[in-house]
């Protein structure tokens, strides 16, 4: 039996110098809350991502939950079904009704043009997907959300590193959320961050994530506990240094990937946009089963039989699972673009280790 491939694989820091940094901290004795290691990662990280601040979360679904609350966003937020489940179940979490708005296919996030149509007066928020770290398009949506006074929050968990002309696109829109988690390109096994433009906000939120504690005495605000520990900050100040060569690795599969499918009748993919640093979280290809020979379904499972793992990032949609399937906006007729890339969609392995021999077996599988 042929090595299985997956879809992704985590960066993981170099054990040894882990181990002494874990030395460090039973030294110390300071294992969680604020301590040194979650200090400098927010700096670090900060820098890194040119950003103005940062708050470390112990995932990236709470930062989610926790923006909304920190926005006092309420009734109805419009959002895309095109994600993973996390996205909108922040908005469950607070009582929010998602509105469902479908997406541009050219990004796979959400349709501007398509936005107006679903505002009401209960609408108070947007809350957009930059999908596969493709940024959206970020001015057109806070055109709109200047015009109706909305918040925009972006969750930005696929979106760590990306930049637009040099500047990141985690300083779009009123916050962003980001996710650390194992399977993403920037891990601390569990992990996230949300993006703030000023230090009110960013104390604001550091109260919120620690039960609303703003000293010993006072509590602001009903918070969560959403604390990263110092075991993951430092293991994540390790992977910070890896980070670029990660990326560097992932590029050239994305490369490898493009040129061997140019061409290849019934099989789309997408290219880099011009003047975008990309991350290379994911390499989704789309299958049309007509001209292509077999459906996304025959050939996800070709390969999975032959131990090669892709995944069908993002299906089923989010608008079609029993949460929300009754939702007004989660009609098929709504959200034609978002059911056709569900059905046609299939992510290839992408990561930093994948051999010239792993790329080489995954492409077999399209080969006429
Ligand atoms: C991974 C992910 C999340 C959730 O992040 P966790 O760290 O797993 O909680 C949220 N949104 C999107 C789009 C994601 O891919």
């Amino acid at each position: 039996m042929n090595n299985q491939i997956t879809v992704t694989s985590p960066l993981l820091p170099d054990l040894a110098e882990f181990t002494a940094l874990l030395q460090e901290i039973w030294n110390s004795k300071w294992i969680t809350n604020n301590g040194s290691f979650h200090r400098q990662l927010e700096k670090e990280l900060a820098a890194y991502l040119k950003v103005p601040y940062i708050s470390l979360f112990t995932n990236g679904t709470l930062p989610l939950i926790t923006a909304l609350q920190a926005l006092r966003i309420t009734g109805e937020v419009i959002t895309t079904p095109y994600s993973f489940v996390a996205t909108t179940h922040s908005l469950w979490w607070n009582g929010i009704k998602p509105v469902f708005v479908d997406v541009d296919p050219s990004t796979c996030g959400i349709d501007p043009t398509k936005i107006e149509a679903a505002i009401t007066p209960k609408t108070t928020a947007i809350m957009p997907v930059h999908c596969y770290g493709k940024p959206c398009d970020v001015k057109a949506i806070q055109e709109i959300a200047d015009k109706y006074g909305l918040k925009v929050i972006y969750d930005a968990a696929h979106a760590f590193g990306v930049e637009v002309d040099g500047e990141s696109i985690l300083n779009a829109g009123d916050l962003s959320t980001l996710s650390f988690h194992a399977t993403k390109v920037y891990n601390t096994i569990e992990g996230g961050a949300m993006v703030m433009h000023d230090e009110k906000t960013k104390q604001r939120i550091d109260y919120l994530k620690n039960f609303g504690f703003a000293n010993e005495v006072t509590v602001v605000a009903p918070g969560i506990n959403s604390k990263m520990d110092e075991m993951r900050a430092a293991y994540g100040l390790l992977n910070l240094r890896q980070v670029d060569a990660a990326i560097d690795a992932r590029r050239k599969v994305a490369s490898a990937y493009r040129e061997a499918l140019r061409g290849l009748e019934g099989v789309t993919f997408f290219d880099d946009m011009p003047g975008v640093r990309h991350n290379y979280s994911y390499f989704p290809v789309f299958i049309d089963a007509k001209r292509f020979g077999k459906t996304r379904d025959q050939l996800y499972f070709e390969m999975k039989a032959a131990n090669v793992l892709g995944r069908r990032y993002f299906y089923p949609l989010i608008s079609e699972f029993s949460t929300y399937r009754s939702l007004p906006s989660a009609t098929r007729e709504n959200l034609p673009n978002a059911h056709r890339l569900a059905e046609t969609v299939l992510c290839l392995p992408m990561h930093h280790d994948l051999t010239d021999h792993d790329i080489a077996r995954v492409l077999t599988f399209f080969k006429k």
